[in-house]
């Protein structure tokens, strides 16, 4: 039987590992270096988000972010670090900030996000409807005139790529949360779009990949590779070696690390974001939501609120800032004055490390000169957006089979 070793086992990892076992009888086993109860793919806001199909590097945000940085609340904050592989990222990233760059990538991140978006309806077919999945849009609120008329232009062209949008204003907003009290300009409903627990999800599949014979080798850190010509035979761990036949990279924000002790050049930021989830919210909001000039989200499941939000690349650490945390909490006041919510407590803040490519897009494919070596990452802030079609297009390529769209704009190493 054909050996498959996943190392890393975020959305990523675990999408590969489900169409790998559900479409053959691989021998699957997935390698982390923690127990899968924590990583980036948990804490998330749980958007899966068809109306994302402007990549994240595009012409406002260099200009935006110079803008925020020397607030400490600010929802963008970029450190600036002497490391090679950083500052060959950071010039890659500026590079990409361009109108030329969004409107070639664009249709291939829709597609993605479209594809991810329908298999999301199957998975929730097939292990169950235990992740809270709800199929009702999301809203872009917008709280000052000028952000609802810039929505107004996205609205525009979502509906060029054919996304169903609906428009609000503040009356016909308030109708539709009618618990809460709003301040809020206007709205666009991207109706598309919906939200799971992004938690719930990932058990859900680790649950289900278990009893259908995956194999989870867990608190296990891989530290290398045994090259053997064009072919990659096993996974080097602090655990021991593991021989393979396929091996797939889905370390998350450490992908870069991951894939250079394979010999190839990855370049990957992470992304700190921190979220904090209310459990109990007597008057709850309906509809998840992104404040758009708020730049931080929301999402309710029945009495459970998350607030969640930032953007901050200061390397590759958990570190909590309190003023980051501070700037969401007062975002959501100001969006929902009549919500009744406490600042967190600051060990209750969940942070994660949103894996950036500079182009925005995911990296899918095959790595570096071997003929069994794939990677899939750096989804930025889409990872649960676009993990089910990574995960399907990875056990296409592993099967040899065809892609059920163009992969070309994702190769693994478009900016060497
Ligand atoms: C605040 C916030 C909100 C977000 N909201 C959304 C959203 O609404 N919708 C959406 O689509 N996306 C969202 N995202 C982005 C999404 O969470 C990420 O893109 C996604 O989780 C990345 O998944 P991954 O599988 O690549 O990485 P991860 O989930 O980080 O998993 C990587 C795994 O690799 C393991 N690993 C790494 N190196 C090694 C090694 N050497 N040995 C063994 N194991 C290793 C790690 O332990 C980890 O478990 C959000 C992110 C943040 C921070």
């Amino acid at each position: 039987m054909e050996k498959i070793i996943i190392v890393g086992g975020g959305v990523n990892g675990l999408c590969a590992a489900y169409y790998l076992q559900k479409r053959n009888n691989f021998d699957i086993t997935v390698i982390d270096r923690g127990d899968i109860s924590d990583n980036c793919s948990f804490g998330n806001m749980g958007f899966l988000s068809p109306s994302h199909f402007v990549p994240l590097a595009s012409p406002g945000v260099i200009s935006e972010g110079l803008k925020y940085m020397l607030s400490s609340t600010s929802p963008f904050y970029i450190k600036p670090r002497l490391n090679l592989l950083f500052l060959q990222w950071a010039l890659k990233f500026y590079q990409n900030s361009n109108q030329k760059t969004v409107e070639k990538n664009a249709p291939h991140l829709s597609e993605l996000l479209n594809l991810s978006r329908r298999l999301m309806n199957e998975i929730r077919d097939d292990i169950g409807d235990v992740f809270d999945m709800e199929e009702i849009g999301c809203m872009m609120m917008c709280h000052s005139q000028k952000a609802f008329e810039d929505e107004l232009k996205v609205a525009d062209s979502a509906k060029k790529l054919k996304l169903a949008v609906e428009i609000f204003n503040r009356e016909e907003l308030q109708k539709k949360e009618p618990n809460v009290e709003l301040d809020i300009y206007g709205a666009v409903l991207f109706k598309d779009d919906a939200h799971i627990h992004p938690g719930k999800f990932m058990l859900a599949m680790k649950n289900y990949l278990e009893q259908n014979g995956v194999r989870f080798q867990l608190n296990t850190n891989v530290s290398g590779f045994t090259k053997n010509h064009k072919k990659i035979s096993e996974v080097v761990t602090d655990k021991g070696t593991f021989d393979a036949d396929e091996i797939i990279l889905s370390g998350g924000t450490w992908l870069s690390e991951l894939a250079k002790k394979a010999g190839v050049t990855l370049l990957i930021e992470g992304g700190k974001g921190y979220s904090y989830t209310y459990n109990h919210v007597e008057k709850n909001i309906r509809y998840p939501a992104i404040l758009v000039d708020g730049r931080c989200a929301v999402t309710p499941w029945e009495k459970t609120l998350r607030i969640g939000g930032t953007m901050e690349f200061s390397g590759n650490n958990n570190k909590v800032l309190t003023k980051r945390m501070e700037g969401i909490y007062n975002s959501v006041k100001r969006f929902y004055p009549g919500l009744k919510i406490d600042f967190p407590p600051k060990d209750k803040i969940w942070t994660g490390l949103r894996p950036v490519s500079p182009d925005g897009l995911p990296y899918i494919g095959k790595a570096g000169n071997f003929e069994n070596l794939l990677i899939s990452g750096g989804n930025a802030m889409l990872g649960i957006s676009e993990g089910a079609a990574a995960g399907q297009i990875i056990s296409d390529l592993v099967e040899k089979r065809s892609t059920p769209i163009d992969i070309s704009a994702f190769k693994v190493e478009r900016f060497n």
